[in-house]
């Protein structure tokens, strides 16, 4: 095989030439492939940190030569990561949160709705996607939240969803989900689910955490049936590592009074009464995280100008590279959809399982013995990996039950690899090989289950570096 390096997407990215210590006592080359999980930080990103950091101060409010041009870097980030989904600047708001989960749930706490309508949401979703929306529904005392189903291959049942759109129609009022999946790497027809949905009167959230950093996101204008109503992003997922998340979207649509308040929230407090601020301040409580939006929305200026559909281009080759060859390891499978054509259609994470080998020993055997980085388990989407695997519906419940009495061993689950932009097919090769030697039971060490459901190797210590006693002395 020929590699290709892809030298100048590898040198944006801080970190790609680290290695880490194995188990036989060599340092090698690191494989970051859990990018699905976070991506490591741009340089672009840093620099635009470092660039901040002298003048970095509180936001809003100060009169001071710091707290002018931080509170303008702040709102700059605001406009960017507007732009870098196609917001409508005057319609829609840009709330920053500290990641995807909070945005989900404070739309899912002030999204204005009347409390008997329905919320759908799909059987593909991370939980961050789904468990805000039965809370909702639980507080409110309206219908549960309702699952659109999967096909056997991990794709959404479309005609599932038009026969629940059909069946609630005019009391439809939202739409959430993935606009990938962290565990299949499935992209969703988001427009036209946008076009479903706005037929049954309803509104379109799109998940965009595995998203952002793979494919272009255009909103679309508000007239256009098209149109994403609502987006939510995590800037650990785009290469901004720095805490920081946005829910994007139309200002009508969330309550009048925020979720969180406190301080930042009003325009005026009496010992009995509060006058809210307008959107995105009356959903920004608190002191904001300043450089975690510069780190962001230079992370979004960088991915567009890389361009999203080149990194796309990319990613699938290294993603039908690496299915394709996966596939013909002996004893392994790969799980989601697989037919010809299956990489392009979706981000770069493919899940796979190997034969009578536990989803955790895969996963920690690739760390240990040859300093490839991966996932392992049920990716925080236990409903969708049950799904996949066929689980029985009946030992479902008594895997919850066994969980609620403190047992969680025996938890079902895949192997993830996941690319980022940066990888390249010496990675999926150095990845291949390891999977295919632990396929063929070459495992060099003794490995223990430990409590918190990850295997170690006996006698292993730990040879790394220590960051903070690095930093402090
Ligand atoms: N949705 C999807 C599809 C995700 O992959 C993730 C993170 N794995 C989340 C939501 C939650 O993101 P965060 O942890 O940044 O809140």
């Amino acid at each position: 095989m020929v590699y290709t390096r892809s030298p100048d997407l590898r040198s944006l990215v801080i970190g790609v030439d680290e290695c880490a210590p194995t188990l036989d006592g060599r340092h090698l080359p690191y494989v970051n492939l859990d990018n699905a999980a976070s991506t490591p930080a741009m340089r672009p990103v840093l620099d635009a940190v470092e660039r901040l950091l002298p003048f970095y101060s509180g936001v809003h409010r100060g009169t001071g030569y710091k707290a002018r041009l931080s509170t303008d870097a702040y709102e700059q980030a605001r406009s960017i990561v507007g732009r870098f989904v196609g917001a409508d600047a005057e319609r829609d708001a840009v709330v920053f949160t500290k990641n995807t989960t909070e945005a989900v749930n404070r739309l899912a706490r002030s999204l204005r709705a009347d409390d008997d309508a329905v919320v759908l949401t799909t059987l593909l979703e991370h939980h961050s996607n789904d468990l805000p929306w039965r809370a909702r529904a639980r507080a409110r005392g309206g219908p549960a939240t309702i699952h659109v189903g999967a096909r056997r291959d991990g794709t959404l049942d479309l005609d599932h969803l038009d026969r629940l759109l059909a069946e609630h129609a005019g009391r439809v009022a939202l739409l959430a989900v993935s606009g990938a999946s962290n565990v299949t790497g499935v992209v969703q027809p988001v427009h036209l689910l946008a076009r479903k949905v706005h037929a049954a009167g309803g509104r379109l959230l799109v998940d965009a955490a595995q998203l952002a950093a793979h494919r272009v996101i255009d909103m679309r204008p508000h007239h256009d049936p098209g149109h994403l109503d609502f987006v939510a992003l995590s800037a650990h997922k785009m290469y901004a590592p720095f805490g920081t998340g946005a829910l994007i979207g139309d200002r009508e649509a969330f309550a009048a009074e925020p979720d969180h308040q406190g301080g930042g929230t009003i325009r005026a407090v009496t010992v009995d009464d509060v006058s809210w601020d307008d959107l995105p301040q009356r959903e920004e409580a608190g002191s904001p995280n300043v450089l975690g939006a510069v780190a962001m929305a230079a992370a979004a200026l960088t991915l567009a100008e890389i361009g999203l559909d080149r990194i796309a281009d990319h990613e699938a080759r290294l993603t039908g590279y690496a299915m394709a060859r996966l596939a013909e390891v002996p004893g392994v499978a790969v799980h989601g959809p697989t037919q010809p054509g299956a990489a392009r259609a979706k981000v770069g994470v493919v899940p796979f399982s190997v034969e009578g080998i536990d989803h955790a020993l895969v996963a920690a055997v690739l760390g240990y013995e040859h300093a490839v980085g991966v996932r392992n388990g049920c990716f925080c989407a236990q409903p969708y990996i049950a799904h996949l695997l066929g689980a029985d519906p009946g030992d479902e419940s008594d895997r919850l039950e066994r969980t609620r009495r403190g047992d969680t061993s025996g938890m079902p689950g895949l192997v993830r690899i996941s690319f980022g932009c940066y990888n390249d097919l010496a990675d999926v090769d150095r990845a291949l090989e390891a999977v295919g030697r632990v396929a063929a039971g070459d495992i060099a060490g003794v490995y223990r289950l430990a409590d918190d459901g990850t295997f170690r190797p006996r006698g292993y210590v730990e040879r790394g570096r220590s960051i903070l006693s690095e930093a402090v002395t």
